[in-house]
């Protein structure tokens, strides 16, 4: 089983402007490569990534020398993804390989597994040393590859590795559970506790607009074809807001990870609602689409840590009223509004928290729908998550302090 874990480095100036200029050799090789494969491409040529790297690498020691100071993997590898890109963008899975920009894309480059190596809380990199990391590699394995990248100013570091069996206990309980997902509160259980929202969220979102208000009133060009030149100030504030974003969706992410160990560990079968409608009718408020990005953060963890504790994990239908049918009689209430936060059935007069109703469904949902046809999700490896909406490691770095906050209803 392969693990991606992701952990901050805390690298000194020499280290970073290292970084910096692996990053840039890896795009300029990007960019080289990408540009000979087009020149082929156009004089009516089969362009072979392989071939092109030898060439690359027939000149580089005269041509680009600078590019032996780093580690080989920022020269080599850029030829590798980018046959894998074509290969991709063959099938329709991806967008036609694109030239990539200091500006526009992320910085980054790859480095085998047979070069790194680590000790503790340091990382050794080709061509550099040890670099201190924020903390130390969680699993044991054989670390397959890595890649350093960068965003809002800091860096990372992303193992692949291979490991023997799931770092994770599996869960003992045979416990099911239902779990509704809301503005309200965050995710509300069917035996009747609740997660609430974190409550920092408010007062960041409350500097977030702040800052963005400030921005507005940096001098820059404010439509297309407007000549005005985007000022020194404009871009410092821009980066403090890449900062507090980053702040934002750390936080976010710690108290996603913190929910769903909690359910994984507690509950065996879990079922949830299907995601992808419900989001999209409340993505018409910025606010309430970052909940909806926790929403698909929430099923992502949980997927993959269903794998890694053996839970199973039920999907309801699309379709599944889970909200509108009455848990107690199962009468369905199609008026039932989003601004309805108590469920008043008009058939056996039972009044109850809407979303402890709603959880209540999913787990009735699941009961049924395992004693009919119930396959647990099945066991995957880095490739397949690729497939989620979003690539995200699988461990993440840098645990914040966020509490979870798990209350009961009364
Ligand atoms: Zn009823």
């Amino acid at each position: 089983m392969q693990l991606a874990h992701k952990i901050e480095l805390k690298p000194n100036n020499k280290q970073k402007s290292y970084f910096e200029k692996t990053c840039h050799i890896s795009r300029f090789v990007w960019n080289w490569a990408l540009e000979e494969w087009e020149k082929e491409y156009n004089q009516g040529k089969r362009p072979n990534a392989l071939i092109l790297k030898k060439k690359f690498n027939a000149v580089k020691r005269e041509k680009y020398p600078f590019v032996l100071d780093v580690t080989k993997y920022a020269s080599q590898q850029p030829f590798i993804q980018l046959k894998k890109a074509f290969n991709s963008s063959f099938k329709g899975i991806s967008k036609h390989p694109q030239f990539k920009s200091r500006k526009h894309s992320v910085s980054s480059f790859y480095i085998g597994g047979d070069k790194v190596k680590v000790k503790g809380k340091k990382v050794w990199i080709p061509k550099l040393g040890y670099v201190n990391t924020r903390e130390e590699v969680r699993f044991k394995g054989k670390i397959l590859n890595a890649t350093i990248s960068k965003r809002a100013n800091k860096w990372y570091i992303s193992f692949v590795i291979e490991v023997d069996k799931s770092p994770y206990q599996s869960c003992e309980s045979q416990a099911m559970i239902g779990v509704d997902l809301g503005i309200e509160k965050f995710a509300t259980l069917s035996d009747g506790m609740y997660f609430e929202n974190i409550k920092v969220m408010e007062k960041y979102e409350k500097r977030l607009k702040k800052l963005q208000r400030a921005l507005s009133r940096k001098q820059h060009p404010k439509h297309k074809g407007d000549k005005t030149l985007i000022s020194n100030n404009f871009i410092k504030q821009k980066k403090k807001i890449e900062k507090l974003h980053k702040k934002i969706a750390n936080t976010r992410i710690d108290y996603v990870h913190k929910v769903t160990t909690y359910i994984t560990k507690h509950y065996k079968s879990i079922v949830i609602e299907d995601l992808n409608v419900k989001g999209m009718m409340r993505n018409h408020h910025i606010a309430k689409a970052m909940v909806s990005t926790g929403m698909y953060e929430f099923r992502r963890q949980l997927e993959y840590k269903s794998k890694l504790r053996n839970n199973s994990l039920i999907v309801a239908d699309r379709w599944y009223p889970s909200s509108k049918i009455c848990s107690n009689c199962g009468y369905i209430n199609p008026d039932l509004k989003l601004s309805n936060r108590v469920y008043r059935c008009p058939q056996c007069d039972l009044e109850i928290d809407r979303d402890l109703n709603a959880a209540i469904n999913l787990m009735n949902y699941g009961r049924v729908s395992s004693t009919r046809t119930h396959t647990p999700v099945e066991r995957g490896n880095v490739d397949e998550r690729s497939l989620l909406p979003k690539k995200h490691p699988l461990v993440e770095a840098g645990t914040q302090q966020v509490d979870l906050h798990l209350v009961r209803f009364v």
